[in-house]
C-alpha cells in the first residue's frame, strides 16, 4: 500500500471520498466547516501536483432521489474559498463521466451527493425491513450497485479515501469501489492517515500505562467499547452519567440520578471482568449533585453511595478530580471519551475540565500521547480551548467508536485490501 506522498498526481484524475456532510442552516449557509477544511491537505496535495480533483461525498440522508434540501451545490462557493479555484458542480454523480473528460489539470470538480442514489448505501427506499417485497428490492439495488460503483471508479486513475467519518460503512463510495483499483492505486488520504495512525497508537502500539476514560450517560450504549478496553488498558476510569448505574449495583443510594436498572448486572459484570484481567477499574469517590437538571440548581458535593433523595448526580467532585487527575498525568496513553458530567452547564463542567486539563498537562509534560474521540468529549474539548494541549482530536464519532471496539472499518480494509 503507498503513501499518497510517494505518487506525484500530475495529469492523474483522481477521485476522492471527502467527508463533506456538513451542517447547513435554513439558509443553506454552511454552520461548521471543520470537516470540509479536515479534506483540505489531501486535496491541496494532488492539486500542488497539477492532478485533477474529483470530489464525491454524501449529505444527510436524503429520502427521494434527488432531494433538493440534500443538495451539495450550496457548498461549492465554501470551497473555491478554500481550495482557491474554481470548482465545477456535476448535477449527477452518475452522469459527469464527459465533464471529467473534459477537466484539465489542476481542476477540481464536486459530484452532487451520491445519496441521490439508493446505491450508494446499496440499500432499498421506501419500504421497511419487515415489509413485504423488501428482500427482492434489496436484491435489486445490489445488482444495480456495481454499476454505480464502477461508473464512480470510471471517473479516477487513482482513488483516494479521506472519509474518515463513514469509514465504518461498508457503501459503493467508501469501500466497495476501492476493488476497482489495483493496490498501488487507491490509497488512504491524509486525514484518513492520521485518524488510522491515532487508533493504532491506542490499539496496537501502546505505551504503558494506558488509560481511557469513559463517560457519557449510559453504560449500555458504550459496553462492546468498555469490553474491548478491558484487554487493553492498565486504567479504565468509568464517568458521567453511568457512574450511577455502577453505584446502584454496588448497592449504593442514588436519588433521582440517570440509571439503568436493567444493566445492573452488565455493570457488576464489568467490575469483575476489570478485576480478573488486572485492571484498575476508578469510580467516582465524590458527585456534586443538584436539585434539579438545571445550570442555575441549588448543588452540593456527597458520597455518590449515598445520594439524598430528591438529588441528582451531575458531575464528579473535587477528590475525584484529584484522583482521576493523578490516574491520568501517570499516563503514557490516553483515551477519552464522553464527558464526566452535564458539561454543557458550566455549574458542572469542572469535572469534565479537570480531566480534559489533566490529558493536556500528561501530553505536554509527560510526551503521552492522548487520543479523544467521540461527539460530546470533543464538543469539551473545544468548550475548553484544549485542542492544541492533546495529540490528536479524531473526527470521526462513529468510525472512532467502532474502531475501539475492535471492529476492521470497511472503508479503511478496502484500501488494505
Ligand atoms: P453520550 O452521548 O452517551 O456520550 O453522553 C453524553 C451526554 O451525557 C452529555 O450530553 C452529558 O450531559 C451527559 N451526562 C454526563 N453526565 C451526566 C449525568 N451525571 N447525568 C445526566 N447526564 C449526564
Amino acid at each position: 500500500m503507498k503513501n499518497i506522498n510517494e505518487i506525484n498526481f500530475e495529469g492523474k484524475r483522481v477521485v476522492i471520498r471527502v467527508d463533506f456532510n456538513v451542517p447547513l442552516d435554513d439558509k443553506f449557509n454552511i454552520t461548521d466547516d471543520t470537516r470540509m477544511r479536515a479534506a483540505m491537505p489531501t486535496i491541496k496535495k494532488v492539486l500542488n501536483d497539477n492532478g485533477i480533483v474529483i470530489l464525491m461525498s454524501h449529505l444527510g440522508r436524503p429520502k427521494n432521489n434527488p432531494d433538493p434540501k440534500f443538495s451539495l451545490r450550496p457548498i461549492v462557493k465554501h470551497l473555491e474559498e478554500l481550495v482557491g479555484r474554481n470548482v465545477i458542480f456535476a448535477d449527477d454523480c452518475q452522469k459527469a463521466g464527459e465533464q471529467v473528460k473534459a477537466m484539465k489539470n489542476g481542476e477540481v470538480m464536486l459530484l452532487e451527493n451520491l445519496r441521490f442514489y439508493a446505491e450508494e448505501e446499496g440499500k432499498p427506499r421506501g419500504i421497511e425491513k419487515e415489509e413485504p417485497g423488501y428482500d427482492e428490492a434489496k436484491k435489486a439495488i445490489k445488482a444495480s450497485q456495481k454499476k454505480f460503483t464502477e461508473t464512480l471508479a470510471s471517473y479516477g486513475d487513482y482513488y483516494i479515501n479521506d472519509a474518515f467519518g463513514t469509514a465504518h460503512r461498508s457503501h459503493a463510495s467508501t469501500a466497495l469501489i476501492a476493488d476497482f483499483f489495483d493496490s498501488d492505486h487507491k490509497l488512504y488520504g491524509m486525514l484518513m492517515s492520521q485518524e488510522v495512525e491515532a487508533v493504532d497508537k491506542v490499539m496496537k502500539d501502546i505505551k504503558r500505562p494506558f488509560t481511557a476514560i469513559m463517560g457519557g450517560s449510559k453504560v449500555s450504549t458504550k459496553i462492546e467499547i468498555i469490553e474491548n478496553l478491558l484487554t487493553k488498558v492498565d486504567n479504565l476510569i468509568l464517568c458521567g452519567g453511568m457512574t450511577y448505574t455502577f453505584k446502584k449495583a454496588l448497592g449504593g443510594t442514588i436519588g433521582n440520578s440517570i440509571c439503568e436498572l436493567d444493566k445492573l448486572d452488565m455493570a457488576l459484570d464489568i467490575l469483575a471482568k476489570a478485576k480478573e484481567k488486572g485492571v484498575k477499574l476508578y469510580l467516582a469517590i465524590d458527585a456534586v449533585v443538584a436539585d434539579k437538571f438545571s445550570n442555575d440548581a441549588n448543588y452540593q458535593v456527597v458520597d455518590p453511595m449515598n445520594i439524598p433523595d430528591g438529588w441528582e448526580g451531575m458531575d464528579i467532585g473535587p477528590k475525584t478530580r484529584e484522583l482521576f487527575g493523578e490516574v491520568i498525568k501517570n499516563s503514557k496513553t490516553i483515551l477519552w471519551n464522553g464527558p464526566c458530567g452535564v458539561f454543557e452547564f458550566d455549574t458542572f463542567s469542572k469535572g469534565s475540565e479537570a480531566v480534559a486539563r489533566a490529558i493536556g498537562e500528561a501530553t505536554k509534560k509527560n510526551g503521552a500521547f492522548s487520543l479523544i474521540g467521540g461527539g460530546d468529549s470533543v464538543a469539551c474539548i473545544n468548550k475548553f480551548n484544549l485542542v492544541d494541549e492533546v495529540s490528536y482530536v479524531s473526527t470521526g464519532g462513529g468510525a472512532l467508536l467502532e474502531a475501539i471496539e475492535g471492529k476492521e472499518l470497511p472503508g479503511i480494509a478496502a484500501i488494505r485490501k
